[in-house]
């Protein structure tokens, strides 16, 4: 059918608290258009009449609060209505989040964090986005706190980072980032080293209050923090200690009851809810996971592909204009440490590494330290990528969003690899 907003598609019709959820297909993505009502794609309100592109593959919901029409372009099949939403529950948290923000405005404390905890494909991610399209809805800028180094929301995959969220989340795009605090973890799951992944939580917690600190604004807003989906052994003792470093004033815990009973024990004083899944959070394979992390990636060297394209720049620098590092594991035999120490106190350190063909394809971030010992306690400024290596001609060739020079010399070398084949 062709409706008076000139998409052609079906139509459906939406009544008060339900939702449409809708996937797009892997080869093509999905237009839609709100011909009637008001309606909201995870928190953020849709423009009537104006035509939306989601792309290949994308999980979507159109929800509405008090009933709309939404005319949409894909597989009917792949759409269908449901009215059993945590929607509700989602807004009166908002509503306790709020309060909570006011009366710390009349103490010494910071706004209240929160912390979305459960394992992977549980919703977390969607969550904090409601909550934060939510907040600034209410005239408050929140931070994005993003401890999930299997999604990258706030900058590439392997990496954690923090951002204001000064407008809401884009309906196709997410949260567009400016100057986000990025810190360099170099891997997808913290369990690869997680005394680093700590180090660089309790880092990144420090940084925050450095910069916002002081901010009355920034203060008093508060934050959502997006957490990983490993949420056994280290993995919960990590979700324990990014709590306390943050001084969170609630954790959420979606799907997973255990998760919940474990956190309510060991966070004493906090408030821990437990929320169950929404049935519309469709769980990933293994290859849409490993799809999305190469196109968040592409999209930090080449932008969006209709929305905003950026050039990146192909950089030739001589070896002794750059300096490598790579982080190393405490894998000192016990024997060999000296007396009273354990291998549990060691922290993680770097260590000079020269450039090889092997680097190929891999990410190194850079550093905004300039002395080598800081560079783990450091934000990075930034990613490249290695295109090339010539040991003939002692020279590196790197992809990057911004042109020669690089602001410092010092890269951090990451297991990470990405395959420029623009
Ligand atoms: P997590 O952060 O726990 O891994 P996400 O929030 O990323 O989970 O959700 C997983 C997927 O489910 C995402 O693609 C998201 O867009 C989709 N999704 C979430 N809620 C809904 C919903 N109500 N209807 C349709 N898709 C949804």
């Amino acid at each position: 059918t062709s409706f008076k907003t000139g998409l052609q598609g079906h139509l459906f019709i939406l009544s008060h608290d339900t939702e449409l959820r809708i996937e797009a297909e892997t080869d093509k993505g999905v237009k839609l258009v709100l011909c009637k009502g008001t309606a909201e794609v995870f928190g953020t309100e849709l423009v009537s009449n104006h035509e939306y592109s989601f792309p290949p593959g994308a999980r979507l919901a159109v929800y509405t609060w008090y009933g709309c029409e939404v005319v949409v372009n894909g597989d009917r099949h792949k759409c269908y209505k449901s009215d059993t939403t945590p929607m509700v529950k989602f807004l009166n948290l908002q509503v306790v989040v709020a309060q909570e923000r006011e009366r710390r405005k009349r103490s010494v404390l910071n706004g209240p964090a929160v912390l979305v905890a459960g394992p992977a494909d549980v919703g977390k991610s969607t969550l904090c986005r409601i909550l934060l399209n939510y907040t600034i809805r209410s005239g408050t800028k929140p931070l994005l706190v993003d401890l999930d180094v299997g999604q990258g929301n706030v900058s590439i995959p392997g990496s954690i980072g923090a951002q204001i969220i000064d407008h809401p989340a884009h309906p196709a795009l997410g949260f567009l980032h400016q100057t986000p605090i990025v810190y360099h973890f170099g891997h997808f799951t913290p369990s690869m080293n997680s005394k680093l992944y700590d180090m660089l939580v309790s880092q990144l917690a420090e940084k925050i209050q450095l910069r916002y600190g002081a901010l009355p604004e920034s203060r008093y807003a508060g934050c959502l923090i997006d957490s990983c989906g490993w949420v056994e052994d280290a993995g919960y003792s990590s979700l324990l200690h990014a709590a306390r470093e943050f001084h969170v004033y609630t954790v959420i815990v979606l799907d997973h009851e255990k998760l919940f009973v474990d956190i309510q024990r060991d966070l004493p004083g906090v408030h821990v809810l437990h929320f169950p899944k929404s049935g519309g959070v469709v769980a990933r394979s293994k290859a849409a996971r490993k799809s999305t992390r190469r196109e968040s990636t592409r999209s930090y060297f080449y932008g969006m592909k209709d929305h905003i394209p950026l050039s990146p720049h192909s950089i030739i620098l001589p070896f002794e204009e750059v300096q490598i590092y790579e982080v190393v594991e405490s894998d000192i035999p016990s024997s060999l440490l000296p007396i009273g120490e354990t291998a549990e106190g060691i922290k993680p350190s770097v260590s000079k590494i020269s450039p090889s063909k092997q680097m190929i394809t891999h990410i190194l971030s850079v550093s905004s330290a300039s002395d080598p010992d800081l560079i783990l306690t450091s934000s990075s400024m930034g990613f490249l990528c290695v295109t090339d290596v010539s040991l003939d001609k002692s020279e590196i060739t790197l992809l990057s969003p911004q042109p020669a020079p690089l602001p410092k010399k010092c890269l951090l070398y990451s297991e990470i690899t990405f395959m420029d084949m623009q």
